[in-house]
């Protein structure tokens, strides 16, 4: 529990919370009772039915998805997350020298051109400067989706937050567990491994480098997701959807019996077809044909076959491609 330093109001916080929000005003608080300024947010731009029709619409589309599930499909429940990120936008200037690897050619073949006897690699010192920008985005719930941390937050449409718009859809608004201090120190070790991955597509050993790391702006901002569920048939599947962009961040959804069906078949054929061979290949006739050959793809085939079975009878997952 905690106590809002600008309302007074009690709120519950979990262990880790670090930066509050305060569920009745919306102050983003520090625990001490600081207030914290540079909190903004991306608007709900898909309220909650839009953001189920795209989600049906986008499944419909997926490989072996039943033809009816638009029609069909029914939610059963909903709730909008606000997930908190810090950004950071990161100056990054490195000079370095290191060995890039080289060779001399001799000998070319005469036949074959481009093609010589004698190679030698060397070592060649190499020098020069990468100076870039980075933003930086820093997950600040620990326990979230993978999928979460990952999808695209188009941060220039951010505007200050907005207790009176989060709780206009209902939303859930997390607290962070990541401080600023932490964010940026977190911002300054991303940007120099950035930095280290853009040294090393020149050369293949550092041997020094000078690197001049300014963490400038720095911010939090809160993203609106809806996580929705809905049955199909007798089951059920879960969804996320980016509540701003109407981006699909996952989700599960149902195959049609007849997709499935044929997925089945075929893995059932092809396995037959697989152990056929390995038996033939070890000799049940009282005689091995094609000993090798026959194992091998034999074996393969069956393993094919096994894997599709599988698949016919599991259930598929989805996300948008980034
Ligand atoms: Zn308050």
């Amino acid at each position: 529990m905690a106590r809002c330093a600008f309302c007074d109001a009690d709120f519950e916080t979990g262990p880790g919370d670090v930066l509050l929000v305060c569920p009745y005003c919306g102050t983003a608080q520090t625990i001490e009772g600081a207030k914290f300024i540079d909190h903004y947010m991306i608007r709900v731009h898909f309220p909650q039915h839009e953001a189920q029709t795209i989600l049906l619409d986008w499944c419909s589309k997926q490989l072996g998805a039943p033809s009816d599930l638009a029609a069909k499909a029914r939610f059963v429940g909903y709730k909008q997350v606000w997930y908190p990120f810090w950004i950071s936008r990161v100056d990054a200037d490195t000079k370095y020298s290191g060995l890039g690897k080289d060779a001399n050619f001799y000998d070319e073949w005469p036949q074959r051109r481009g093609a010589y006897k004698r190679i030698d690699f060397f070592w060649k010192p190499e020098s020069g400067r990468f100076t870039r920008r980075h933003e930086i985005k820093i997950p600040s719930v620990k326990d979230i989706d993978e999928d979460i941390k990952q999808f695209p937050i188009p941060t220039r449409a951010k505007e200050y937050f907005s207790h009176a718009h989060a709780e206009e859809f209902g939303g859930i608004v997390l607290h962070s567990q990541v401080s600023e201090e932490q964010a940026r120190e977190i911002a300054r070790k991303q940007a120099f491994d950035f930095q280290t991955q853009l040294i090393l597509t020149e050369v293949d050993k550092i041997e020094s480098r000078n690197d001049e790391i300014d963490v400038g702006e720095t911010f939090l901002i809160h993203v609106p997701v809806w996580e929705l569920e809905y049955r199909y048939g007798s089951g059920k599947y879960k969804a996320s959807v980016s509540a701003s962009t109407g981006y699909v961040i996952e989700s599960k959804y149902p195959r049609s019996i007849a997709f499935r069906a044929a997925g089945i078949g075929f893995g059932l054929i092809l396995f037959l077809v697989g152990a056929g061979l390995v038996s033939m290949a070890t000799g049940v006739l009282g005689f091995p044909i094609f000993p090798v050959g026959g194992l091998l793809s034999g074996g393969i085939l069956s393993l094919l076959g096994l894997v599709l079975l599988y698949k016919g009878v599991s259930r598929k997952e989805a996300k948008e491609k980034i």
